[in-house]
């Protein structure tokens, strides 16, 4: 499904993350190289960005295959960020079409993104919607099960126990291994407050790749070069400018309180 991208370093256009690489997000729209499950991602795209001194990100979602959309191309030349999030989709079936289902979620200085699905959805996903207020449910942006795991996602990162207990990439771990408890599927999720990502690997293919540039974390390499490293299935991957930590996505089972 969904090819989705995740940046943080100095301030880069984003057509050079997403445009410009020969196998970058753009061309991965019709002709991803890593793809599991689906040929193409059409069914729309969507980039967050960080500006300068101010911590919630922009968004500009579109409902079209990213290769159709002239203005984002002019908008993508000219912009220039050191923290990005950007998919393209590949729906589900059976989940809302129009743009508000595309990538990025946002929430405050949050970002997310959900490359999988919830096998047989909806019905599989009573019991994990069962887990949430009904407020949460009514607030879903839209009828898909990425804006669902993202509810999850929110619901933890916003509970009083956040950030004494817990960080961001162990939340994102446990709801991927709490949605892989509740119903088969494929969990690869993204999250970013413009200075910290996370990333599971669940299912679904993911990489990254670190040096002067900054770093990337992507569903595939936008390139052939070497500096590509591959993350093992079932692992939560954390960057920061300090460096890239991956460790088994269970290692997050022994965290005390974070449900
Ligand atoms: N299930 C999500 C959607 O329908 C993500 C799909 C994907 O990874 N292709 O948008």
């Amino acid at each position: 499904m969904c090819r989705h991208l995740a940046f943080l370093g100095p301030p880069t256009p984003l057509a050079t993350l997403i445009s410009a690489p020969e196998h970058g997000l753009l061309r991965q729209s019709w002709a991803p190289r890593r793809q599991r499950n689906g040929t193409m991602n059409a069914d729309g795209f969507g980039v967050g960005w960080y500006a300068a001194e101010d911590p919630v990100p922009a968004r500009y979602r579109r409902a079209v295959p990213m290769w159709t959309d002239q203005s984002f191309a002019d908008l993508a030349r000219v912009t220039t960020s050191t923290a990005v999030l950007a998919a393209v989709r590949s729906a589900t079936p059976g989940t809302t079409p129009d743009e508000a289902a595309a990538a990025p979620y946002t929430s405050g200085k949050w970002m997310f993104s959900h490359n999988g699905r919830i096998d047989n959805w909806p019905r599989s996903a009573e019991t994990l919607a069962a887990t949430l207020p009904p407020a949460r449910l009514l607030a879903l942006e839209a009828r898909v099960d990425s804006a669902l795991l993202w509810a999850l996602v929110l619901e933890r990162l916003q509970s009083p126990d956040y950030g004494v207990q817990h960080s961001a990439a162990d939340v994102l771990a446990r709801v991927a291994i709490d949605a892989a408890a509740a119903s088969p599927g494929r969990y690869n999720f993204l999250l970013t407050d413009g200075t910290t990502i996370a990333a599971t690997a669940a299912g679904d293919t993911l990489f990254w790749r670190s040096d002067n540039r900054g770093t990337v974390v992507a569903s595939e390499p936008s390139d052939d070069d070497a500096g590509w490293h591959e993350v093992p299935d079932q692992s939560l991957l954390v960057a920061t400018s300090h460096g890239v930590d991956i460790s088994p996505i269970s290692h997050v089972e022994m965290e005390p309180a974070l449900r």
